[in-house]
């Protein structure tokens, strides 16, 4: 061994002079025969970087919530590279039209699903040959390429796989390799999917790469996934439908790459199909939102993902191993970047073209309301780049949001005007516009998401130019609390009034709320305000330091006052005044549950809230002993059946009954409400029974009519119903589905009413619309000294839903 070592020690500098180190090479073992884990991914980038100074450039753009690196190499040639700022400024003057940009931007981004783990071992492969064999094509390109958008995922993938693989590998498919478990890599941290993310920005990788991407705004961009075993390779074009955004160029793009791709293929005997399955339509993916912005975006799918390891047996009896996996995306991706280079004056005329004014139905998008709601999206719209002003006092005219008719709308100082003449007017357009148009009804996710809704906002799409001035002022001095006052309130009304209460909560201040509207000192407050008194917090110190900071931090406006007696309603120390207690709150985990429903409560306890939550996993549920909890959250998913048995049942009933508050979510409703005891029952649909003689192939459509693909709907409030606190009598929420239960005697908080079962934006299939009228949306139920809460629809759905997270907020901490 050791004189092996000596002979590597004298030899490698020599190497490292005479030529660039492949990854093979680097890492020391053939590419392909290795799961490559992140850190060494990592290394190799950094050798590239060093060894490549004129013509690489490599940054650390964040940090994932398990601190790794992401990170962001940009690579074109030596007299390319001197001029990179001067080339990224000529490109981006195309959103105005000007500049005589010479070079084109080709940005490859990987492994965006941990588990579809081929993708970052390509992207080595692919750097290498562009800095070496392929090196031509940098001559006018300017490559981007980030090596993994989801470390933490791929290296939960990675780790596992090492830990089960066989050795050699083994593949046979039921070999446990091949079989991740519920906590799977695909997504990240936090179980979201970061291809689901690019428009919401709710989680840290896509909020730190949305900074870079703006910077360019790529002429291409290439998402690369990974389907199941038993497909074959997919590239663009996209299928059907497209969102009407979608311009002639940017469709016919797609194809001139999948020509190109498809030589490749065809020369090797490669599988592959187009047009199929992967639209263009929701504004959060890989493909969309490149695509919105200027470039031409594309999802390319290898076959394989989490279940395919080293290397598997497919359906047909061929076996796929990685090294044929990271052929392929090897192969899109150079084939990507050569099309690019013979198309550089093409792709700059259109991305100009793209940006000159497109002269939208929709000129301004007017927007009133709650200030808090206001400041939430204004936050979003900036990081987006979206230009925005604050209104004037006029009245402007249009398609009301909340009416879906002509209406009118009172701006003023506070309001948002949105312009749709700006360089992201396209963007503004997807994410503003009331009702997406759809090429057909056949998609693969949501087909409504208008912002107005999402943000619980009154809103006016106007078609003449409404015009703003400055931004919204805030001049409000939020430290300015008098000290030693009797009591002090806050309104509740918002996610951010929601983070005030949590803060103080965990700052140990003992806080109250209003279950009656009353008046004080000429002010009206509404049910759920707060109320902090000082004889509540007499034993904490430094009391008014903490709500001074927790009010200044949350730009939260506190009013104090010298009496409890109020002039109306109830006094501070009647039985309709509450007190909050610190709570002890769990959520279920494991295969009961959907990763992703999960992981949007645990990422809204810990990224969004700021309060503790145990998880407690299903494995040993039955063990653990529930006293210790106040609450107890069931996240949607679809194995309640076989986890709720006879004892389970039994065991959350007696704890729900001796005081306990569960929260059921979805599918959890489905396993609970066979069950007598639980209010909550199926809505009686009369089935169809006339049998459809139609041919095979009109299936799909058929089953359109049964679907709701994310739409939005209308819901009456009950705001007396301390579920719905904080909240008028109208709530938009997004459908999901044709789940439909039956309103709750007195609990019945938020529901469809007679006739709202017609989406206001998003498509509901003939079928569903008849299932989901007159149901409920979310309600509450009083069971022995306990309390359930049921959400049939989700709204921390991907965690944009801004205006539904009051909901679960008041579920927390409002319904006693
Ligand atoms: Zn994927």
């Amino acid at each position: 061994m050791k004189t092996k070592l000596h002979f590597l020690i004298l030899v490698l500098p020599c190497i490292a002079i005479a030529q660039l180190k492949s990854p093979s090479e680097f890492l020391g073992y053939e590419l392909g025969t290795q799961f490559t884990r992140h850190h060494q991914v990592v290394d190799y980038y950094e050798y590239l970087a060093q060894a490549e100074p004129q013509r690489m450039n490599l940054i650390e753009y964040g940090k994932t919530n398990e601190r790794r690196s992401l990170l962001l190499a940009t690579i074109s040639s030596k007299s390319n590279m001197d001029n990179l700022e001067q080339i990224r400024l000529e490109h981006l003057k195309g959103m105005k039209g000007e500049g005589a940009p010479k070079k084109a931007i080709v940005w490859l981004s990987y492994n965006v699903h941990g588990n579809e783990s081929v993708s970052t071992e390509a992207s080595m492969q692919t750097i290498y040959d562009l800095l070496t064999v392929k090196s031509d094509y940098l001559e006018d390109i300017v490559v981007l390429i980030d090596p993994c958008i989801n470390p933490d995922g791929r290296d939960r993938y990675v780790n596992w796989y090492n830990q089960y693989k066989n050795s050699p590998f083994q593949v046979d498919p039921n070999s446990k390799e091949h079989r991740e478990g519920w906590w799977s890599g695909r997504s990240n941290h936090y179980m979201f999917d970061l291809n689901r993310d690019w428009a919401w920005l709710t989680q840290v990788e896509s909020q730190q790469r949305l900074v870079q991407f703006n910077k360019w705004l790529p002429h291409l961009h290439v998402d690369f996934h990974e389907q199941g075993v038993d497909n074959p390779y997919y590239f663009a074009p996209a299928a059907e439908p497209f969102h009407e955004v979608v311009t002639n160029f940017q469709r016919e793009f797609q194809r001139t790459i999948g020509k190109n791709h498809a030589k490749y293929f065809d020369e090797n005997g490669w599988f592959y199909f187009t047009k199929e399955v992967f639209d263009l339509l929701y504004p959060s993916y890989g493909d969309t939102y490149p695509t919105y912005n200027g470039g031409v975006g594309m999802t390319y799918e290898q076959g394989g993902s989490g279940q395919a390891g080293l290397g598997i047996v497919t359906a047909i009896g061929d076996t796929l191993t990685l090294k044929d996996r990271i052929l392929h995306h090897h192969t899109t991706g150079l084939s990507t970047v050569e099309v690019a280079s013979k198309n550089i004056t093409r792709l700059n005329d259109e991305f100009k073209n793209f940006y000159a004014d497109k002269g939208y139905t929709y000129k301004s998008y007017i927007l009133n309301g709650n200030p808090d709601k206001i400041e939430a999206l204004s936050n979003l719209l900036d990081k987006h780049d979206i230009k925005y002003n604050a209104g004037i006092n006029t009245t402007v005219k249009g398609y009301n949001y909340k009416t879906a008719k002509t209406g009118s709308l009172k701006s003023s100082g506070n309001s948002l005007v949105i312009p749709s003449n700006q360089p992201k007017s396209t963007l503004v357009k997807v994410l503003f516009e009331p009702i997406a148009k759809l090429s057909d009804s056949v998609t693969y996710d949501i087909t409504a998401w208008s912002l107005p809704y999402a943000y619980g906002l009154d809103a006016i799409a106007s078609e003449t130019t409404v015009n703003g001035v400055g931004v919204v002022q805030d001049n409000t001095d939020y430290s300015a609390i008098a000290p030693n006052s009797y009591a002090y309130l806050a309104d509740w009304n918002s996610m951010k009034d929601a983070k005030f209460l949590a803060e103080l909560l965990r700052e140990k201040i003992r806080v109250r709320f209003a279950h009656k509207p009353f008046t004080l000192d000429g002010n009206a407050y509404e049910r759920g305000t707060l109320i902090i008194t000082k004889s509540d917090n007499k034993n904490v110190k430094d009391f008014n330091v903490i709500l001074k900071k927790a009010a200044v931090t949350h730009k939260k406006k506190i009013t104090a006052t010298n009496t409890g007696f109020v002039e109306s309603g109830k006094d501070f120390g009647s039985s309709y005044v509450d007190v909050i207690q610190n709570l002890n709150i769990a959520v279920l985990s494991g295969n009961p549950t959907s990763t992703l429903r999960f992981g949007e409560i645990w990422n809204f306890f810990e990224q969004q809230l700021n309060y503790p939550v145990s998880i407690l996993d299903e494995s040993y549920f039955h063990k653990v002993d529930l006293s210790k909890y106040d609450i107890l959250i069931l996240p949607d998913g679809r194995g309640y059946n076989s986890f709720l048995n006879k004892h389970i049942k039994q065991k959350i009933k007696d704890w729900v009954k001796a005081g306990g508050k569960l929260i059921a979510m979805a599918g959890a409703i489905d396993g609970l409400s066979s069950d007598k005891d639980y209010a909550i029952k199926e809505k009686e649909t009369k089935k169809d029974s006339t049998i459809n003689l139609e041919s095979f192939e009109v299936s799909e459509r058929e089953q359109i009519k049964s679907a709701i693909t994310g739409a939005i709907f209308k819901a009456t409030v009950d705001n007396t119903n301390p579920l719905a606190y904080g909240y008028s009598d109208t709530y938009f929420t997004l459908k999901l589905g044709d789940r439909s239960y039956n309103y709750l005697e007195n609990g019945s908080a938020v529901y469809l009413s007679a006739g709202a079962n017609e989406p206001v934006s998003g498509f509901a299939g003939s079928e569903a619309k008849k299932k989901i009228a007159e149901t409920l949306v979310y309600g509450t139920q009083r069971m022995g000294k306990g309390q359930v809460i049921y959400m049939i629809d989700n709204p921390l759905f991907r965690g944009f839903w801004e205006n539904g997270k009051l909901f679960f907020a008041n579920a927390l901490f409002m319904v006693h």
